[in-house]
């Protein structure tokens, strides 16, 4: 995307794309691979979040430095603020979009190292009841560059690199898929980033055609499906989206993802009292996902004021877990981290700075 100064992104662009674009400005292409570096951080041991001024790219020559400052822009996205919960300390970021658009992401310390939750656009038309992060509908799609600043934000701001990404920000990645798979392919390129695939996560309410695509396009990436019911009805209530895929057709599509690619999909369960918490509903789901390669992520809900639903408590969540383990479907409840500052799953929102006016 251009900037209203119309200089080019770099972030959105391949290491392909890079190329044809110096070439246009009568560079060599050999300078892509040295721009890549900078931009990324230069591999393990380079510098995390890369560099964003062109000056400092010191190894091009200072006429290209010239040229790139004058009809390229490396994307930059500071944070306007940064919460460090003081419980985990998971960081939750709200950065400034130049439209005057604002997003969140979360940055979170695990065992096995560093992860990014990604939002993929800014705002959400899925309108799912119990989240807050389409609340006020959708604004815009992110562009692959956006998506990939706010890991290399997240990579500055802490001085760490970022080895896991999940894309279950604010958002339906599938509903901006293009840009998603812009994405992951720059998180993947080894002159860049040099992510493996299989560190990469896509969560999705289910919206079915992507599913074949992605299944065809990126069968190493991890992909979890929002289930949160047990059948249609409850569904339905919870979900607008499930009135265009019905579960039937989401889970054939699901089947279909496993015989293709024999990854594990898993399904994400956001427990809500007296919604879809009871034991028949466990027995429900149950019964629906019998002989799937799956795993089930069961998430208490994380109270959003406006929507009025109340999470399940403990002990009944662990009940939950054990209706479906006796069937035979693998399940865990999953830790929240940085509940504190509001950084857990579906309490991101949408937000506009300045009005909603250009910066
Ligand atoms: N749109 C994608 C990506 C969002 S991922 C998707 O629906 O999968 C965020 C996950 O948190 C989803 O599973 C979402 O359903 C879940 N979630 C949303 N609101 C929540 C809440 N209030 N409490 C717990 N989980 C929630």
């Amino acid at each position: 995307m251009k900037t209203k100064d119309n200089k080019i992104n770099l972030k959105d662009l391949q290491m392909d794309e890079l190329k044809t674009f110096l070439k246009s400005i009568d560079e060599p292409v050999f300078r892509g691979k040295q721009i890549f570096h900078w931009l990324y951080g230069g591999g393990a041991e380079g510098r995390p979040g890369g560099v964003h001024s062109f000056d400092e790219m010191t190894n091009l020559p200072k006429t290209l430095r010239q040229k790139l400052t004058e009809t390229a822009d490396t994307g930059l996205l500071t944070p306007i603020k940064v919460q460090i919960s003081k419980v985990d300390g998971t960081r939750k970021y709200l950065f400034g979009l130049k439209d005057g658009n604002a997003i969140e992401s979360v940055f979170m310390k695990y065992k096995y190292g560093n992860s990014i939750c990604v939002s993929s656009q800014a705002g959400c038309r899925m309108g799912c009841k119990f989240c807050a992060s389409g609340m006020d509908g959708l604004r815009r799609n992110l562009t692959a560059g956006e998506m990939i600043e706010q890991l290399l934000a997240a990579e500055r701001d802490t001085g760490e690199k970022i080895n896991h990404v999940v894309v279950m920000g604010t958002g339906e990645p599938f509903d901006n898929y293009e840009n998603l798979a812009g994405f992951i392919r720059l998180l993947h390129e080894p002159l860049g980033l040099n992510l493996s695939m299989r560190n990469i996560t896509v969560s999705t309410c289910g919206l079915v055609p992507m599913i074949e695509c992605f299944a065809e396009e990126f069968p190493q990436v991890n992909l979890a499906i929002s289930l949160h019911a047990p059948n249609d009805e409850i569904r339905g209530e919870m979900m607008p989206v499930s009135k265009a895929y019905p579960m039937d057709v989401l889970l054939e599509a699901c089947r279909a993802y496993t015989k293709k690619t024999s990854r594990r999909i898993t399904f994400e369960y956001t427990l809500v009292k007296g919604v879809n918490d009871g034991a028949s509903h466990g027995e429900e789901l149950a019964q629906r996902l019998k002989g799937m390669l799956c795993h089930v992520n069961l998430i208490p809900l994380n109270q959003v004021e406006e929507t009025g639903l109340f999470t399940t408590e403990k002990k009944a969540a662990e009940a939950f877990r054990q209706i479906l383990e006796k069937r035979g479907i693998p399940a865990t409840i999953r830790r929240e981290l940085g509940d504190d500052i509001d950084g857990a799953c579906g309490q991101l929102r949408l937000g506009v700075i300045n009005g909603g006016q250009e910066l």
